[in-house]
């Protein structure tokens, strides 16, 4: 039976790639510092461990797996990693955890091990006109990110490419952009522009208005969850394609589009106040050409589509909570 470790499998995508390898007949040890929120784990085993740690890091990368999938990191959305408050944390956890986790992972001669890095790593000057921002992967330098998330991921996706060149591993390295659905962060600040508008959009009044950050001309593409599983199995078993590569759709929307296509799945009509808040970048489309050529795939599914997959697991949440406040 093959093997798989996730770290990270308490998180959104994480606890989603545990289902999907264990539909693919592994058996999966999921690491994190908290299991997953909304569901149990699919995992075989589970080890709550924080992977800043060497020696526990170690002791959960005590096999030789098939496969190891990198997920944990300390994230959020633009309230958590564009304020600057939290800066440091993100700099240093996410690191240390890519170095432990790497290393160990060299150690037991583990060749496969896929990265998550973020479309956050391009360079902030391609992404000012909301209308055609670039970010085909080899835009990536001279670097120039938004954030410290950015920087980081940018350090480690270096790093795991350094040891495919001076290890023989086969590290796999995917630029995430904006992955959303059901089971992920919805609320508490850590959340993302498609699952805050649902939240927003559930708890409002017929004929009520909603908050949006900036005014909601700033351009995105969104991918929902399960095409961010399939791309990032096909790129961890090419026998070929290391990446960095992206995986994203190429459907990009305003952010006051977004909000009203939820608003048309809620059968909603609501009104937006735009306040201002800390925004990332002004334009980012996922660009799909290399993923196509190298994995002969690429996402295809519509945002109206996942978004509709969405939105009653959110609103469905959020009634939830109201009962149980009402109380
Ligand atoms: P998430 O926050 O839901 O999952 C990350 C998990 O890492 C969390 O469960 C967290 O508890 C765990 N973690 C943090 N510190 C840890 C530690 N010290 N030890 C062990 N576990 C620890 O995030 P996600 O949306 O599932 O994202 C997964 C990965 O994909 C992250 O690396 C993220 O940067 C990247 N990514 C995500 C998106 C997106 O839109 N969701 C976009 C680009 C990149």
């Amino acid at each position: 039976m093959k093997t798989a470790l996730v770290c990270g499998a308490g998180g959104f995508i994480g606890s989603h790639l545990v289902k999907r390898l264990k539909r693919d007949g592994f058996w999966v040890r999921g690491v994190d510092l908290k299991y997953p929120e909304f569901s149990e784990t699919a995992a075989d085993d589970f080890a709550i461990v924080d992977l800043r740690d060497q020696t526990l890091c170690r002791s959960v990368i005590d096999r030789r797996f098939d496969e190891v999938y990198q997920l944990a990191a300390d994230m959020g959305g633009a309230g958590f990693i564009f304020t600057g408050e939290n800066d440091a944390d993100i700099m240093h956890n996410s690191a240390t955890i890519n170095l432990n986790v790497l290393d160990a992972c060299a150690k037991r001669n583990i060749k496969r091990v896929f990265y998550s890095s973020s479309a956050c790593m391009y360079p902030e000057e391609n992404q000012l006109d909301p209308n055609a921002p670039v970010t085909r992967e080899d835009s990536a330098y001279p670097a120039n990110p938004d954030s410290e998330y950015g920087w980081e991921k940018l350090f480690s996706e270096r790093l795991y490419l350094t040891y495919n060149r001076n290890y023989g591993m086969e590290c796999r390295v995917a630029r995430y952009h904006n992955i959303f659905g059901p089971e992920g962060t919805w609320t508490g600040g850590r959340e993302k522009a498609p699952a805050a508008l649902c939240r927003k959009v559930a708890e409002a009044d017929f004929g009520g208005e909603i908050e949006m950050w900036g005014d909601g001309e700033q351009t995105r593409s969104f991918l929902y969850i399960d095409e961010c599983v399939e791309g990032t199995v096909r790129l961890t078993r090419s026998e070929t394609f290391a990446g960095p590569v992206n995986i994203g759709s190429e459907e990009m929307v305003t952010i006051n589009q977004l909000a009203e296509m939820i608003m048309t799945i809620a059968d909603k009509d609501l009104s937006i106040r735009h306040i201002p808040g800390p925004l990332g970048v002004r334009g980012r489309n996922s660009h799909n050409d290399l993923i196509r050529e190298k994995l002969g795939w690429a996402p295809s599914e519509s945002l109206m589509e996942g978004l509709t997959k969405t939105y009653p697991w959110i609103a469905g949440n959020v009634e939830r909570l109201r009962q149980r406040n009402s109380l």
